[in-house]
This record gives structure tokens, C-alpha cells and sequence, in this order.
């Protein structure tokens, strides 16, 4: 397996620097594959082909994948096990990854093993090298939830959770080999609590989600930490805005790199030192943006779109991720093939609806409200069409926001007709993923988009 693990980083290692040419091929090629497997061992995929009187060999290339209906979060978990999972996949063999519970529940993602192995090599040795991290380099994840306790009684849970977990224990060698060389920290209520296994440990690079780092950086301070010196950053989990970004470098006195990625479909998209756009796993993966059911131009807003070119225990064909995100035409100047990924505008479901029947994306009303004076956390919620509400978070040692200038500025991208009230509020501390922006209206799916 060792042996496995070494020829992946070796290939993924070779595949960004290959031409947009080579890795369409080898994309293509790939597809034809999974979605071979997929109508012939996965129900669901059956079912969703032979409804549209689609056969695995009309899909030859990325165009033809077009023409494949989406499917959803809810599709695929409602599947699991007997329709979602490929037959012929035991799994007590496969990782058992879960995602966040954001997008209406957690749900249970299966990766065989040949799949792992490829994660661990792309986020070890492609992703963590292109910001210049080495694989023997000590990392730091700051983590949502507690690691499970050893020695904890599982007895108790139901057997079947129990085998299904068992995979998760067998990493990869290489894993285990730089185990020593990886820490988790959950997020502790103090900041001060992660701080200090920080520096104890000494890592090279540092990740945890930008609403945590803020927090982090506010504790060196206040201890009088200066800076991470010749440490690494790397935001994740969470959209980064521009001002987060700024802050963090200013107090880390060190570069921050953000990536996209989620445990439905393992990879994603990842800034490399030139920080031009997210280099999308595309070897891996094929990233679709797709607004009103087509492909969304270069440059535009749309939901993203996942195949899953090699998990085979669990496919995902053409699956509704649920974010917002804009493709780049252009190639980065670090050189790899891999294409980009421009930007991640935030979740779908936390889109603000307005009463004309616009849908204005997080990213769009975080850049508004970070570039007021004086905001450093916030939460704004849309709580009904017609009414937004603003809770600035401080610290006790910070200046008032200019709420006014705030309110002028939400109001020139939310219009006239939506009620914006700002409050202020003394700030704690949590354990969960933070989302700036929350949305509680539900619209219909696809509808416009413009900010
Ligand atoms: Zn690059």
C-alpha cells in the first residue's frame, strides 16, 4: 500500500503540470470509467439514466456529461447503503468520512481505499507542497468537533456504526509514518487553550477556519505573541473575505492560503503560492459552475457541480455541492494545467432573496459589511424577505462600527425595500462552523442570481 501511496503523489505530482491537452484526456478517460461503474453497480444511477434513456457509452466526453441529469445531497443519502453504494464495496473496508450537517443534515460519505490513498497524496503531497509545505514538515489543524476519546466505550453504539467506522483506523503507512508530525486541536472556547498547543508543538503550517484564526490572532496579541514568523496559514471550511485575509496576515505576519474542498467528494480547489485562483483538482474531480441548468460562462456566478472521477465504493455523478462559485478561463502563472477555480461566493441556501427575486450570494454581502469601519465579527440574517438583521460582535476594547455608513452600504445591494437593522453585541466564543451570513428565507431552486 506504501507502495500505492507513493506512485499517487508521484502521479498527482506530474498531472498539474501537464497541459490542459493531457489532463482533458486523462479526465475524459476517467469519466468514461466511473460512469461505466456507476450505471452498472450504483442503482441510483441507473434509475436516474434509464429515466432520461441515457447509456454509459454516450457519455464520451466532458460535454457529453451535460447531458446527465444532477443529483442531490438528498438523492444520494436517502440511497445509502442499497442504492448509493456500488455493489461489490463491503463497507467495513472503506474510510467513512461525514459531511458537515449545513446542508440539511449530516450525511455518511464512503471512500474506498484505493480513493483515500489518492486524498491522502493530493492533500499531503500536491495541496500542502504548492504552498510550501513539505510532507515531513509539522502541521496543525484546528479542528470543529473533539477528537473521539481513546479508550471510549463503544459498546454502546449500534453494530453496524461500529464495523462501518473500522476503515476509518486503517490510514495509509505514510499516514502513520508522519502521524507524529500532524496535531489536532478542537476549537476550545478559549483561544488561549489552542495558542498555547501552538506553540508548544511549533508547527510549520497552521489550518484551521478564518472565524477561528481571528480568534487565535486576538489571543496572541493579548499574550504578546509576535507573529508566526516563517509559518504557513491555511484558511478552510469557511469563506475567507479579503478583510479576514488582511487581518490575519497582518497579526500572523505570515502568508495565508485558502482552500475549497468537502468530504462529499474528498478534494477540491486550493490556492498555490501565486494566490491567482483555486488550482481545481481536476484529475480527480471535474468542477461544473451551472447557472439555470447550463454551463455559466467564465467570470460568472453559479452553483458547483461535482463528478467524482475516482471514488468507486460511493460515486458522485454531476452532484449539487449546494455552494456558489465562478470559473476563470485563464491558467494561473505558477504554470500548472490545473484549471481554476476564481472565486467561492458561499453557500446557496445562505443567499440573500430579495423582493425583485434576486438572489445576492454571501460573498457579496460579507465584502459589503467587512469594508464598513470598525467591523471586525459579525453575523447578518436575513430572517424574512422583506428584513436583515446585523449583529456586530466586539470586543469590549473595540471601537463602535460607523453603523450609519454600514447601513448605506447594505442598503445600495439590498435595495430600498429591505428593512437593515444593526446591533451590537458583546462577543463569545463557539464551538461550531461559524457562517457569517444566514439566510432563513427558502426560495425555489435556480432562480436569478445577480450579486
Ligand atoms: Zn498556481
Amino acid at each position: 500500500m506504501l507502495r500505492r501511496v507513493l506512485w499517487y503523489c508521484n502521479e498527482l505530482s506530474r498531472n498539474q503540470w501537464v497541459g490542459p491537452e493531457k489532463l482533458r484526456r486523462l479526465q475524459e478517460k476517467r469519466l468514461r470509467e466511473i460512469i461505466s461503474h456507476a450505471y452498472n453497480s450504483v442503482p441510483l444511477y441507473k434509475e436516474k439514466f434509464d429515466a432520461q434513456g441515457i447509456k454509459p457509452e454516450d457519455i464520451r466526453s466532458l460535454e457529453d456529461l451535460r447531458k446527465l441529469p444532477f443529483t442531490t445531497k438528498q438523492e444520494v443519502r436517502e440511497g445509502i447503503p442499497h442504492r448509493s453504494i456500488a455493489r461489490g464495496f463491503d463497507l467495513r473496508n472503506c474510510i467513512r468520512a461525514s459531511t458537515s450537517g449545513t446542508s440539511g443534515g449530516p450525511m455518511p460519505v464512503f471512500y474506498d481505499k484505493r480513493f483515500w490513498d489518492y486524498c491522502q497524496a493530493a492533500w499531503i503531497f500536491r495541496k500542502q507542497w504548492a504552498i510550501g509545505v513539505e510532507p515531513w514538515q509539522k502541521v496543525l489543524v484546528i479542528e470543529y468537533s473533539a477528537p473521539p476519546k481513546r479508550g471510549q466505550d463503544r459498546s454502546r453504539e449500534p453494530a453496524e456504526e461500529r464495523r462501518e467506522s473500522r476503515g476509518r483506523e486503517s490510514l495509509g503507512p505514510i499516514v502513520r509514518l508522519l502521524r507524529g508530525r500532524r496535531r489536532s486541536v478542537p476549537l476550545f472556547d478559549d483561544a488561549n487553550q489552542v495558542l498555547t498547543h501552538m506553540l508548544r508543538f511549533d508547527p510549520k503550517l497552521v489550518r484551521g477556519s478564518p472565524s477561528y484564526l481571528r480568534l487565535l490572532a486576538e489571543a496572541m496579541a493579548d499574550r504578546g505573541v509576535d507573529g508566526l514568523a516563517n509559518r504557513v496559514v491555511r484558511t478552510e471550511g469557511e469563506l475567507t473575505d479579503v478583510e479576514t485575509r488582511r487581518y490575519l496576515e497582518s497579526s500572523f505576519k505570515c502568508r495565508v492560503f485558502d482552500e475549497y474542498s468537502s468530504w462529499d467528494f474528498g478534494n477540491g480547489a486550493w490556492e498555490c503560492t501565486r494566490r491567482e485562483g483555486y488550482h481545481i483538482d481536476a484529475d480527480m474531480l471535474i468542477m461544473e459552475v451551472v447557472r439555470g441548468g447550463e454551463q455559466a460562462s467564465a467570470g460568472e456566478r453559479g452553483e458547483i457541480v461535482v463528478t467524482n472521477l475516482l471514488n468507486y465504493a460511493m460515486p458522485l455523478i454531476r452532484y449539487r455541492v449546494g455552494d456558489i462559485g465562478i470559473l476563470d478561463d485563464k491558467y494561473c502563472s505558477c504554470g500548472r494545467g490545473l484549471p481554476l477555480l476564481k472565486s467561492i461566493e458561499g453557500r446557496m441556501a445562505d443567499c440573500f432573496a430579495l423582493p425583485g427575486g434576486q438572489l445576492i450570494a454571501p460573498r457579496t454581502i460579507m465584502t459589503a459589511i467587512q469594508g464598513s469601519p470598525g467591523v471586525s465579527r459579525y453575523q447578518a440574517v436575513q430572517e424574512s424577505m422583506s428584513q436583515v438583521r446585523i449583529q456586530l460582535m466586539k470586543r469590549k476594547s473595540e471601537p463602535d462600527a460607523a453603523n450609519e455608513e454600514l447601513v448605506a452600504t447594505c442598503r445600495r445591494i439590498l435595495g430600498e425595500d429591505v428593512e437593515i437593522e444593526v446591533s451590537n453585541t458583546e462577543r463569545t466564543n463557539f464551538r461550531a462552523k461559524f457562517r457569517p451570513v444566514i439566510s432563513k428565507v427558502r426560495v425555489a431552486e435556480e432562480p436569478r442570481m445577480t450579486g
